[in-house]
């Protein structure tokens, strides 16, 4: 990929954030969106994310190939020396881009143990059940008998609601 060529600039900013995946957009928008209107520089190594093949579901792989690092793993003996290939998304949303938009929630014992490391320092909790319920404020599926929750069926204790994300099971 060609490096673009960047002009100084004597612009100072509030947050420089590095890597516009989805971690980096998720806190970018949430920087943006503060009232004290910070000034916010996003670098991202790839490119932009318009393109079909990562609108599509049908393109995702196409995605994966046009905008992957190229990882590979080290060769495994135990598999006749198979070298696998690690993808990551070198792209605008990062790896996001090119996951086929499958949306899965995190395990719920690493989410306790973020918990009990970060009891105290946060005002929300990390723990499993204090993010559920910020899971179930953002999931929604148009999977039948999802009744506006997530994949997991019509348990209430799962569901979510429409807005805003929009997370579907429906492929
Ligand atoms: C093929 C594939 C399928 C997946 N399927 C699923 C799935 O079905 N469900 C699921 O929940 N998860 C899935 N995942 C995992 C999920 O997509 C990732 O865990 C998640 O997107 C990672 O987010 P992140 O912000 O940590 O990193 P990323 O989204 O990878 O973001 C990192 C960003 O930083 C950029 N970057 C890196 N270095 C630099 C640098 N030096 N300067 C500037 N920019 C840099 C990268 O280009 C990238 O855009 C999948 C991942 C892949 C690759």
């Amino acid at each position: 990929m060609e490096t673009p060529h960047v002009e100084r600039s004597d612009v100072e900013w509030d947050y420089i954030v590095v890597g516009a995946g989805s971690a980096g957009c998720a806190l970018t928008h949430e920087l943006v969106t503060d009232a004290r209107k910070p000034r916010v520089l996003v670098l991202e190594a790839g490119g932009t994310d318009r393109s079909p093949y990562i609108r599509l579901q049908a393109g995702a792989f196409q995605a994966c190939l046009n905008h992957d690092w190229g990882y590979r793993a080290q060769p495994d003996p135990t598999r006749h020396g198979l070298i696998e290939r690690w993808w990551r998304g070198r792209v605008l949303g990062g790896c996001s881009s090119i996951n086929s938009t499958i949306y899965v929630r995190g395990a719920a014992r690493d989410f306790d143990r973020w918990g009990e490391s970060f009891r105290g320092a946060h005002e929300h909790g990390w723990s499993a059940q204090q993010a559920m319920t910020i899971l179930r404020e953002i999931e929604t599926s148009d999977q039948p008998g999802a009744a506006r929750g997530s994949a997991s069926g019509s348990n209430p204790r799962w569901q979510g609601r429409s807005e805003p994300k929009s997370s579907t099971s429906a492929i």
